[in-house]
């Protein structure tokens, strides 16, 4: 019988994961996707590391965590307060998903979570049902909300709310002569983010710079055009040695965030059934506009809880 289940295999799934691997309780991770890392996802194009989304966050401050994955000194930084990974944001995942040795599900979606006989039952797409002690959902809440919507219909009813943001992450590749502008600065409203560095390891050599700009705006926007806005403004016109474009069509809930988001998130978490844990970057009790955007080490440490959580509360069981 499964002690625990892990919905989502994104930063906060792994992160949980990691945590009752450590602590030697049996889990099941099931992600819908053929692979691991959800909207993280790194790669080596001609030599520069990209990343299709996260890049730049929040030092991790957890040295042991960093430790025990192999990670000290494997950061840099891009500018104050925020650092990357030489290897991308990848490496936190791949670390991360070396080390689980419990059930993985992948290209399995879960549909449906109900209760049965003081256990959580878990109705997957194909059909498949699967039973768990505790359960601990890590998927964006406009999959959330579908799966809670028999177990926890107001919780359900809250999620669906949520509207998201478009992000693209453009990712450039130049060599420093043809960069008229290695300082690069924002130069709009909806390009809030920029990057460059010719850090070792990140370019094929110090020749070389890697830029990288992350656009939000209100879904709909063509990500050709903004490619062709950054090359425009930030190379000149002239071509990159690389590009990548990264589009998210619902990524972070931010901009439509307000006042009432934390209340519905402390509403949410106060009436989640016990043994069901809601992690992930949708469900920050503080804004990301407030607490920051860049924030890995927050998703890292919601999984952590979720784990420590579920623990506690199959221990609680077990002695009733
Ligand atoms: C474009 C973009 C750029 C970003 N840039 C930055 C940045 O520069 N710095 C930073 O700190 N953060 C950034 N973030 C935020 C950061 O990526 C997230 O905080 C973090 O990676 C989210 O992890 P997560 O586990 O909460 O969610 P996700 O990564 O979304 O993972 C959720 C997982 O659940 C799976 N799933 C969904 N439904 C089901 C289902 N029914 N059954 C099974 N599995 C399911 C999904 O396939 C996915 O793998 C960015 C996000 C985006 C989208």
């Amino acid at each position: 019988m499964r002690d625990v289940v892990v919905i989502g295999g994104g930063l906060s799934g792994l992160a949980a994961c990691y945590e009752l691997e450590k602590r030697g309780i049996p889990y099941t991770l099931i992600e819908v996707k053929d692979r691991l890392g959800g909207s993280i996802h790194s790669r080596v194009d001609k030599g520069f590391v990209t990343d299709g989304c996260a890049f730049a966050f929040a030092p991790i401050e957890d040295a042991a965590l960093l430790r025990s994955l192999g990670l000290q000194g494997a950061s840099f930084d891009f500018a104050p307060g925020h650092t990357g990974f030489r290897a991308g944001s990848g490496a936190l995942v791949d670390a991360m998903s070396s080390r689980l040795t419990g059930g993985k599900l992948l290209r399995m979606a879960v549909s449906s979570i109900g209760r049965w006989k003081g256990r959580y039952t878990l109705c997957l797409e194909n059909g498949m049902v699967l039973d768990a002690g505790a359960v601990i959902v890590a998927a964006p809440a406009r999959y959330a909300q579908r799966m809670l919507y028999n177990l926890a219909p107001e919780i359900s009813s809250r999620l669906r709310d949520y509207q998201y943001d478009s992000i693209i992450r453009v990712s450039l590749g130049y060599h420093k002569d043809d960069l008229p502008n290695a300082r690069p600065r924002p130069f709009s409203a909806i390009f809030p983010f920029v990057s460059a560095t010719d850090a070792d390891g990140r370019v094929p050599d110090g020749d070389h710079m890697l830029l990288q700009v992350g656009a939000r705006s209100q879904a709909g926007i063509d990500p050709d055009q903004v490619l062709a806005a950054v090359v425009d403004h930030y190379g000149g016109g002239r071509d990159p040695v690389m590009w990548r474009v990264g589009h998210w069509a619902e990524a972070d809930p931010l901009s439509c965030y307000d006042d009432c988001h934390c209340e519905n998130m402390a509403a949410i978490q106060a009436s989640l059934p016990a043994g069901l844990g809601l992690i992930g970057s949708d469900y920050c009790l503080e804004p990301p506009q407030r607490a920051g955007i860049a924030r890995l080490d927050e998703r890292l440490r919601q999984g952590q809880d979720a784990a420590r959580n579920a623990i506690v509360y199959l221990r609680g069981k077990q002695r009733r």
